[in-house]
């Protein structure tokens, strides 16, 4: 039976330059279009059947992110429900992959995909449920619509939270951390999401980067704009799905804001905030401590051990969201990281870091916006 390599699907990322003996397959990452980011793979191989593969990616070490391929696993499906790791070797700027596939079709990612036809299943389902709308905030470049889920109507006896992922596509953990999160929001058997739905009125855009998403990129959308840089800039030519986002949130308000990402190195999940924002004052830190306290508490996989540097006082960066959110609204506003790799506190050999863990973290995170509601400012 021939090799056949392809990525021509939803979020699909590879270039094929050899592929005839299964022992010597030579593969590219593509770059995002219009810009030189690039990590995200995703592809699909037939005909190696019981076969010991070694398929190399000879640009890897040009990639976004090098610390991200040492102690790597490579995510593998047969059934694209099941994701497992595949041990790699990141040597001399190459990621080598060795795999004997079971079955006659294989599928290989950085990490388990969401394509956007999943996107469309997941608001699909949450707009079954009483008390949510869904609006389109406005559209990408391709044309994609940029969704919200609001949940409750904003009141002045309420809290604004608004909860983004995806700014960077290929961090496809955070739209799997959506589904834990909106599934566990909507549960009317909940009571951590009751009480939590009659202190505040959500809003959720499970994905902020549709185009990047289809696409298979890594960090950028249609144009290669990275929007995590366009916070203070946003216009409608190089950034509208953060132009829109804003726009929406002037009208409601914010109180919190938790934007959701992946790291492609640190194996931890951890939250950075906007201490570093001009405006950043000590209320803001109480809120910023206290709920990465409550989570670390609620979520064992949850951790504030590791992360990021903090910026030194008003030195923060502003086309960054979580900086942008701080300074200009005043609110709690947070970047959640989750791994790539695992979480070396609770390592899985065979999963690593997985969708069904990306859930839960995004359930837990209910109980800890519970916590902290009435301690917003
Ligand atoms: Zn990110």
């Amino acid at each position: 039976m021939p090799l056949h390599i392809t990525d021509k699907f939803d979020s699909g990322n590879i270039i094929v330059k050899a592929a005839t003996d299964p022992s010597d397959i030579r593969l590219d990452i593509r770059r995002d279009h219009g810009s030189d980011f690039y990590q995200w793979f995703h592809f699909r191989v037939t005909g190696a059947r019981d076969q010991d593969m070694v398929i190399r990616i000879e640009n890897a070490g040009g990639a976004a992110y090098q610390e991200g391929w040492p102690g790597y696993k490579a995510c593998a499906s047969y059934d694209r429900e099941t994701w497992f790791r595949v041990d790699t070797e990141f040597e001399d700027g190459v990621l080598t992959i060795r795999h004997a596939p079971e079955l006659d079709t294989v599928w290989y990612a950085y990490f388990a995909p969401y394509s956007m036809e999943q996107h469309q299943d997941l608001i699909a389902s949450a707009q079954q449920c009483d008390g949510v709308r869904l609006e389109v905030l406005g559209e990408t470049l391709d044309g994609q619509a940029i969704d919200c889920l609001h949940v409750g109507v904003s009141a002045s006896n309420k809290r604004d939270i608004w909860v983004t992922a995806r700014q960077h596509p290929g961090e496809t953990m955070a739209e799997w951390w959506m589904e834990g999160f909106i599934e566990r929001l909507l549960d009317e058997a909940d009571p951590a999401s009751r009480t939590l739905r009659e202190k505040a009125a959500l809003h959720i855009v499970p994905n902020m980067n549709p185009d990047g998403s289809r696409r298979g990129h890594l960090r950028t959308n249609a144009k290669g704009t990275n929007l995590n840089r366009e916070w203070d800039k946003a216009s409608l030519e190089a950034s509208p799905e953060v132009f829109h986002f804003l726009a929406a949130v002037k009208e409601t308000g914010v109180d919190l804001h938790l934007d959701v990402h992946g790291d492609e190195a640190l194996p931890y999940n951890f939250i950075a905030g906007g201490e570093g924002a001009p405006n950043f004052d000590p209320k803001g830190q109480e809120m910023l401590d206290g709920y990465k306290t409550a989570l670390a508490r609620i979520s064992p996989d949850f951790q504030t051990k590791f992360g990021y540097d903090v910026d030194k006082p008003g030195t923060a960066d502003l086309s960054i969201c979580t900086n942008y959110m701080a300074n200009q609204f005043g609110c709690l506003a947070m970047t959640l990281e989750m791994p790539f790799k695992d979480n070396a506190d609770l390592p899985d050999d065979m999963f690593g870091w997985s969708p069904e863990r990306c859930r839960k973290l995004g359930a837990a995170n209910v109980d800890a916006m519970l916590a902290m509601v009435d301690r917003l400012r």
